[in-house]
């Protein structure tokens, strides 16, 4: 028989129940308690639906009110001393460290935030050095597979394994210069013995530990700790399916293969080529193999037939035994269900599967495998025979208009008219901006009055004018305020927009939008990725009205603001049929259109965000090249078609650019703005080493939490930076856009920035 298996699953409950009573929790509108009553039906909910689907192994332990990560360092006792000794209760150090906390007297920023890997998921990094004092607090794998048990539901518990965890930590401040975080491995295994030999005497066969650290290139030097990792737990533990994801093994199976773990699981979704070599490594070992044929990342119906391949192929080297059929990774990365979508026309539901569908997907698959002859399979076998063949006629269709265009893309597309240095002495004419200019990322916050006025618009409350009318009020307060107090390069605000990716989507042809499918981004923060579906294309401009407006009312120069090809394309479900390469060169054109309308109509200064450049980056090494090819042809196509007076910007809301700074300055955007506080500004001496040539703004402060910095502290953190970067190229700016923040601290973060600025020309 084989069996069938998921690895996570969404934590926000299909109506958004636990993402509603976190932030009732954060506002004091409910108690702890009501607050682990709320998981604790989600939880349930979820559980006990995977197991109606016929999954055989449903994951526990992998929920989070915030993080997974975060999770794991609570729970191993990993806790920066900042947040110790603040009378606050654990639940609310877990908060603190997440996205800080300034309440009653107690003052601390948020801790540092990373993307998972490839995916738009953030983690919170946990901190270490050499006092770091493990110790199981609690032991949350336990807590969890028994509330499932309680809810007759019997579970493979998901932990996160001591090497990623490991890995994925960083030095604290403490630690000794050349610290390296894996060196305390072996005091932080004796806690993951007490875990798993707990989990072990509360009943669990299994366990599924998380390594995905296995998919880097990194790995290879990590052999030795992983065998004593695993020869150090497997002893004691219960049956250990050690899981990677997002990538392939490569050459790391050759040590992996000789751990003693039960299973392994394997990303066939994002790398279906590495099925023969891990076959060939593992065959005359006894370890069973978890194929990921259904994915994790995408919302595409699962090809069964192709699956199905897949996994005999297995199953012939194997045995049907040693074969499981499993999803690729975690669901979190997946809306929770497609019965909760309403508007989706019948044609595109049948498209689709989310995370409550693809469960069921991998138990047939598995039924199939197993050769069921049961009526149910066998039905849903033919109606998926029949949906896929649908969607490839869909698929075959194109815009030849587009596919054309791209096809002519010619190399003068991509480069502005003049260098950087011509380019800067006529913007700075045209601009007349101060030394050390000041600027925003473009959103403001997002209040109640503008949230409420778009869904009465959705719901046909307001008419389009009396809509219109209001975002025009707000393009102005938001105007009047910034030249209050005194901020040089200006933006509109971003009101018009309810998300910075899918407000661009609903504009361009070949989206498809839901209703419901919320994904994690960090915290309590979820996103609702739009779906391309076919070509790409722009019947018309998408933001020139708004830019023109706010120009129109402000007496300062106004900065034009849109979200970049690759960013859209990221932070979108992409289609599967065709490369990522087209489908960004596509989006690119549209943007090219919308820039120069932008120009002709009076704007000066455009930024294209691009925050997600550097999650996009493939896992391997090897494939990184022809990735930044692309990625960076398709920001310049989007920016090159301006005159040399044009400033343009990108933002980045990352620092890791040790790596790929080459691509960067290859942007030859004339400004960019990046995230700097978090992450100590560590990256500046990158950008010296490399002798970056153009301007830019490392972010003054975090705005992921709402805590206001000192003007002091922005001085500080100035001095820094133009102890690194020469004073003609420093623009003074925030990390990131401020629509998730209040006016109250932005006003009051913003005068202070405003002022450390001031101070900085007349001292530099
Ligand atoms: N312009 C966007 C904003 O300010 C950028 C957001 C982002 O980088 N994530 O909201
Ligand atoms: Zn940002």
């Amino acid at each position: 028989m084989v069996a069938s298996s998921v690895l996570g699953f969404p934590r926000i409950g299909a109506n958004r129940e636990v993402k509603k009573a976190v932030e009732a929790y954060w506002a004091g509108k409910i108690s702890a308690d009501d607050l682990t009553k709320a998981a604790a039906d989600v939880k349930k909910t979820s559980w006990t639906s995977i197991k109606e689907r016929g999954v055989d192994f449903i994951p526990s332990g992998e929920f989070s009110l915030y993080d997974h990560v975060l999770d794991h360092a609570a729970s191993f006792n990993v806790v920066p001393k900042r947040y110790v000794n603040q009378g606050l209760s654990p639940l609310d150090v877990y908060f603190a460290m997440g996205r800080g906390r300034q309440a009653d007297g107690v003052d601390v920023p948020a801790s540092e935030m990373k993307k998972w890997f490839d995916s738009n998921y953030h983690f919170v990094v946990p901190e270490v050095d050499e006092k770091t004092e493990f110790k199981l607090n609690f032991n949350k794998a336990v807590e969890e597979f028994k509330e499932a048990k309680a809810a007759g539901v019997s579970t493979r518990p998901v932990i996160l394994g001591p090497v990623s965890f490991l890995v994925l930590s960083k030095a604290s401040k403490e630690a000794s210069a050349g610290f390296q975080p894996i060196s305390l491995l072996s005091k932080l295994l004796p806690v993951y013995q007490t875990l798993l030999t707990d989990l072990k005497s509360a009943g669990a066969e299994w366990v599924q530990i998380d390594e995905p650290i296995l998919v880097l290139d990194s790995a290879a030097s990590l052999e030795k700790q992983y065998t004593s990792a695993y020869e150090t737990l497997s002893p004691i533990a219960p049956k250990i399916m050690l899981t990677t994801y997002f990538s392939r093994l490569d050459s790391n199976i050759n040590f992996i293969a000789k751990l003693p773990v039960a299973g392994l699981h394997i990303d066939l979704d994002r790398a279906p080529g590495q099925l023969d070599d891990v076959i060939a490594a593992i065959k005359s070992t006894p370890i069973i193999l978890s194929l990921g044929l259904v994915s994790g990342r995408n919302i595409w119906k699962a090809d069964f037939a192709a699956a199905i391949k897949l996994g005999q192929k297995a199953i012939d080297a194997l045995g049907a035994d040693r074969v499981i059929v499993a999803t690729s990774s975690s669901l979190l990365h997946t809306p929770v269900t497609l019965a909760s979508e309403k508007k989706l026309t019948a044609e595109q539901k049948d498209w689709f599967s989310f995370a409550l569908e693809k469960a069921a997907e991998v138990a047939t698959i598995a039924a199939a495998l197993s050769g069921s002859q049961d009526a149910a399979v066998t039905a849903a076998l033919e109606a998926n025979k029949t949906s896929i063949a649908k969607r490839r006629e869909f698929e075959s269709t194109s815009d030849d208009t587009v596919r054309k265009r791209v096809a002519a893309i010619t190399p003068e597309q991509l480069e502005r008219k003049s260098p950087f240095a011509v380019r800067k002495e006529i913007q700075a004419k045209h601009l007349n901006l101060p030394k050390f200019p000041t600027t925003t990322i473009g959103s403001f916050p997002q209040t109640k009055e503008i949230r409420q006025a778009r869904a009465k618009l959705g719901k046909g409350e307001i008419t389009n004018e009396e809509y219109d009318k209001f975002i025009e009020k707000e393009i102005e307060t938001v105007v009047q305020f910034q030249e209050k107090i005194g901020l040089d390069l200006l933006v509109h605000g971003e009101p018009e927009r309810n998300d910075m990716v899918q407000y661009f989507g609903e504009q361009l042809n070949g989206f498809v939008f839901t209703q419901n499918a919320w994904v994690q981004s960090y915290g309590s923060r979820y996103v609702r990725p739009p779906i391309i579906v076919s070509d790409v294309s722009r019947p018309g401009p998408m933001t020139v009205r708004w830019s023109s407006y706010a120009q129109s009312v402000a007496k300062k120069p106004m900065k034009g603001m849109l979200t970049g090809p690759v960013t859209i394309l990221n932070w979108s479900f992409p289609r599967a049929d065709v490369s990522r390469e087209l489908q960004s060169k596509q989006l690119a054109l549209a943007l090219r259109d919308e820039v120069v309308d932008l120009e002709k109509a009076g704007i000066s200064a455009i930024q294209v965000d691009e925050p997600a450049i550097r999650e996009g980056l493939p896992l391997r090494r090897s494939d990184w090249d022809a990735y930044l090819k692309w990625a960076v042809d398709s920001f310049k196509l989007s920016t090159a078609g301006v005159t040399d007076q044009l400033q343009t910007h990108s933002h980045f809301c990352y620092s890791d650019f040790d790596d790929i700074f080459p691509s960067i300055q290859r942007l030859d955007a004339d400004v960019i703005s990046i995230e700097a506080s978090k992450s100590d500004m560590k990256l500046l001496n990158t950008f010296k080493q490399y002798g970056y040539s153009n301007q830019i703004g490392p972010g003054v402060y975090d705005i992921h939490s709402p805590r206001v910095p000192g003007d002091q502290e922005i001085k500080d953190r100035l001095a820094a930076m133009l102890a690194i970067l020469p004073d003609s190229l420093l623009f003074v700016n925030p990390d990131c856009g401020l629509k998730t923040r209040g006016w109250k601290e932005t006003e009051a973060s913003l005068v202070n920035l405003v002022s450390a600025a001031q101070w900085a020309r007349k001292t530099y």
